[in-house]
């Protein structure tokens, strides 16, 4: 049986929370981004020189994994996302400071 509707490529979704995982040394990434994943992700490898991750991968080019977190409906929902997760996770390439800053208190 067919679906109504066509599965969306993982690289087309948009207002995702996602994590890169290095392969090489085991470290992660988690980011957001409201356009097309394939189109942040590009700025990561290519021209976001001012990231963390961009160096990181320019200086060790082993096979990584991206994965998709979760997605959200509103750009605020996302950064609350994001900042769940690097909570949750604190991934050692977060190093910047675009993230909302959320303390959980329960
Ligand atoms: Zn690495």
């Amino acid at each position: 049986m067919f679906g109504v509707k066509d599965p969306v490529l993982r690289e087309l979704h948009k207002c995702v929370a996602y994590k890169f995982l290095c392969a090489g040394c085991n470290t992660c990434y988690v980011g957001e981004t409201s356009r097309h994943l394939s189109t942040r992700v590009r700025k990561h490898l290519i021209s976001d020189t001012a990231c963390h991750i961009f160096s990181h991968l320019h200086n060790s080019p082993q096979f990584r994994t991206l994965n998709i977190l979760n997605q959200a409906s509103t750009t605020f929902q996302l950064k609350i996302k994001e900042a769940i997760h690097i909570q949750w996770e604190k991934p050692p390439l977060n190093h910047q400071l675009y993230h909302v800053n959320l303390k959980l208190s329960l």
